[in-house]
């Protein structure tokens, strides 16, 4: 093949990106292209300032990297297939590289762009693609711990290093740079900062993970590489090659969550709207608990301080992301949805499958064996915050309360609200809802 275009979605990387790695093996001439969807970036979503000024760098070093090969990014803006059209026609390009993606707006464009271009798609999202392992008689799973066995044992390919050359097509004037803007995200985007922090993390903190470093909440000690991840600056076959070689079994068990949830979202996209298991719920209209909730002003400290990292970080750590999921949908009676679009306005990590497939396993409505369990959020502070260091960072009102006090909700200190409902009260309410033996 003479020339063809390599469309970059949410794999912005060099390394081990198997649709660029196809595309600079089968074609002498390559164009790496970006689309900045209109129609993504006009939603809440696209439009959040954090995630477009993490996306902007992120374009930017994958542009600087593709220099440093003789290549370059091309980006445009606009309705992504008329844009990809218009380019191949542009340069004469044979085909389309891309990557394989689970979402519904992702499926929907790789069926629109096949229309109009010949479309090459590879997998590169997940470190084992979706529908790759399968239960007898099904597509998918969805049972956790079967999943993790058969993903254990499916065979992964080993990670491709970066092409040693991108040759720009002759028809190409090169592009002036991708400007990474000047806007501040709480993380600096792309796949250099992606990697550095990988390697410190993998270094410093995979070791204790296991036995405990993923729960501590004051700790902090998780990867934060949840963004990368979603954005593609991190190849997750790569990421699990890496830790499980040094020995990091419980790290690798959650990037088999990430893909767990990725294959129950392409087997059932009707779940990103509805019930995957319907718990005939009838959630409560109840806007101002919500607003309390998204202030982080409950009155229990773990749920306050969590959703306030949510809203001045755009990241939560996952222990708290249940609390606060658990607490929203079963202490208040509130339709996951509502949390789970404010999750996905904030999360810089904010991510279809990932955010829906857990908002529902909080909920009972997803793929959690134990539906009605609700997390008690002052027995979660004594178990993963007992000092209540956690809860002092993000919450100025409780800093000389000791981690001791902040377990009895109500006597903590004046500038800080009463709790909004009382546990026992809540859990009670709840169960009744979902008509379960008091
Ligand atoms: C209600 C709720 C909503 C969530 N929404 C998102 C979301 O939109 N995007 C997102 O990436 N994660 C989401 N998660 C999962 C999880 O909280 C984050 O992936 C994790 O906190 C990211 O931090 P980390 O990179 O430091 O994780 P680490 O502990 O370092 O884990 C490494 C990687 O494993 C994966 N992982 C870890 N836990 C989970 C999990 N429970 N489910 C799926 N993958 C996991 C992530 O890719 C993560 O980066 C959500 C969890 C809950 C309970």
């Amino acid at each position: 093949m003479h020339v063809a275009v390599a469309l970059f979605t949410r794999d912005l990387r060099l390394h081990d990106n198997p649709a660029l790695h196809a595309a600079v093996t089968d074609a002498e001439s390559v164009l790496p292209l970006f689309v900045e969807d209109e129609a993504i970036r006009s939603t809440r979503y696209g439009a959040a300032a954090g995630r477009r000024a993490f996306l902007r760098q992120s374009l930017a070093d994958l542009d600087s990297s593709l220099r440093r090969l003789g290549g370059a990014l091309v980006v445009r803006r606009g309705d992504v297939v008329a844009e990809v059209a218009r380019v191949v026609r542009d340069v004469g390009a044979e085909a389309v590289f891309a990557s394989l993606d689970v979402s519904p707006y992702a499926r929907e464009r790789e069926r629109r762009l096949r229309t109009e271009v010949e479309l090459c798609l590879v997998d590169g999202t997940f470190v084992v693609p979706a529908g790759e392992v399968a239960p007898a008689g099904g597509d998918h799973y969805q049972v956790f711990s079967a999943y993790h066995r058969a993903w254990q044992r499916a065979p992964v390919g080993d990670p491709l290093p970066p092409p040693a050359r991108v040759r720009l097509p002759d028809a190409v004037v090169q592009p002036p740079p991708v400007d990474p803007g000047t806007a501040a995200s709480p993380l600096q985007g792309g796949e250099g900062p992606a990697r550095r922090r990988m390697t410190r993390w993998l270094d410093e903190h995979l070791a204790g993970y296991g036995s405990g470093g993923h729960d501590d909440l004051a700790g902090d000690v998780t990867s934060r590489l949840s963004p990368y991840l979603h954005l593609g600056c991190l190849s997750a076959r790569e990421l699990a090659a890496e830790a499980a070689a040094r020995g990091g079994d419980a790290f690798v068990r959650q990037l088999c969550w990430r893909d767990f949830y990725g294959q129950l979202l392409w087997a059932n996209p009707r779940t990103l709207h509805e019930d995957l298991r319907p718990r005939g719920d009838h959630w409560l209209d109840d806007p101002d608990s919500l607003a309390a909730w998204k202030e982080g002003a409950t009155g229990y400290p773990l749920v306050d301080a969590g959703m306030r990292q949510l809203r001045t970080a755009g990241w939560m750590h996952n222990r708290a992301r249940m609390v606060v999921a658990s607490f929203l949908t079963k202490h208040l009676g509130i339709d996951w949805r509502e949390g789970a679009r404010h999750f996905f306005d904030l999360l810089l990590d904010g991510d279809v499958a990932q955010n829906v497939g857990n908002w529902q396993w909080v909920a009972g409505t997803g793929v959690d064996t134990r539906p009605n369990r609700v997390f008690n959020p002052t027995a979660q502070l004594r178990k993963l915050d007992p000092e209540g260091d956690y809860v002092r960072r993000y919450v100025p009102e409780l800093a000389d309360v000791p981690g001791g006090d902040m377990a009895s909700p109500g006597l903590l200190a004046p500038s800080y609200p009463a709790p909004l409902v009382d546990h026992a009260e809540a859990v009670a309410a709840f169960r009744a809802r979902r008509r379960l033996d008091p």
